[in-house]
């Protein structure tokens, strides 16, 4: 029934997600999808369902129901070893709290990932040091994190999320405990680096300011995608592409 692979689909895509904690619903059938290399900004206002949208499109969470696709592969209905390896091996994630280890060094924490993933030791801490080294943190490779600024620490976070070569990268609120300034700078260096690479990025803000360095921004508002131009196209190349498909006239944009 679902054959994404029939026209050139996003990287990633929610398809009518709910999600609900207990009595609350956080999703009530979101639905958004990102293109390869696009820098895409979900926003809308605190409260509204977009880190639980990042989750279930990183996979971290199941949906209760809906669809989630990656590179035209069901990602939600894999089982957790396999959205481990995946998450390991092709996602990046830069959020605001808690993905440094605070008593491992600057390097320790961009070489673990690596090492993870079975990088040799020496190889892992020579991408370290060059990726610390990209964000201006060449001095800072033996501090622990726990003992760096806000910002400094943010910038170890997009060097680990970059170390990897990830195909994409989640960030939420990226820069929300950092003064306008080094946000700024962090989120130069994320989107910077990210478009260098072609790499595809989502980003969670509530903050216009960010959202500007993104390609396009969607709105989420009472658990649902307000409104998303390219999941509408995609959808209509879909429909399109069937051949139960009546009518057309949409005009399918292929990339940005
Ligand atoms: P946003 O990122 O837009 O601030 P969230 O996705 O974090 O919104 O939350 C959407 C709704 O789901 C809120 O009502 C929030 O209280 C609720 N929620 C989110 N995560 C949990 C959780 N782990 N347990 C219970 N409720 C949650």
């Amino acid at each position: 029934m679902n054959s994404p692979a029939t026209v050139v689909g996003p990287l990633i895509e929610a398809r009518g997600i709910h999600k609900s904690f207990g009595q609350t619903p956080a999703l009530r059938g979101a639905s958004v999808a990102v293109s390869r290399g696009e820098i895409l900004a979900i926003m809308g206002p605190s409260g509204s369902g977009k880190s639980t949208l990042l989750h279930c499109l990183a996979g971290l969470f199941t949906p209760d129901s809906g669809e989630v696709w990656f590179d035209s592969r069901r990602l939600d209905t894999l089982d957790e070893a396999a959205r481990t390896r995946l998450r390991r091996t092709e996602f990046g994630f830069v959020f605001q709290f808690g993905q440094l280890v605070p008593e491992l060094t600057a390097a320790d924490n961009v070489a673990l990932p690596l090492l993870l993933n079975r990088a040799r030791r020496r190889a892992a801490y020579r991408t370290a040091d060059a990726w610390l080294d990209k964000l201006g943190l060449a001095d800072k490779g033996t501090r622990r994190t726990g003992e760096l600024s806000g910002g400094e620490a943010q910038r170890v976070a997009v060097a680990r999320a970059l170390a990897l070569n990830p195909t994409l990268i989640f960030a939420d609120e990226p820069t929300g405990s950092l003064d306008s300034l080094t946000g700024e700078k962090v989120m130069d260096l994320l989107v910077g680096l990210a478009r260098d690479e072609g790499t595809t990025v989502v980003i969670v803000t509530h903050d216009a300011r960010v959202a500007a360095y993104a390609g396009r921004a969607v709105m989420v508002r009472d658990g649902l995608v307000s409104f998303d131009e390219r999941a509408a196209e995609a959808s209509a190349a879909r429909t399109a592409a069937s051949p139960a498909a009546a009518a057309g006239g949409t005009t399918a944009k292929a990339g940005s």
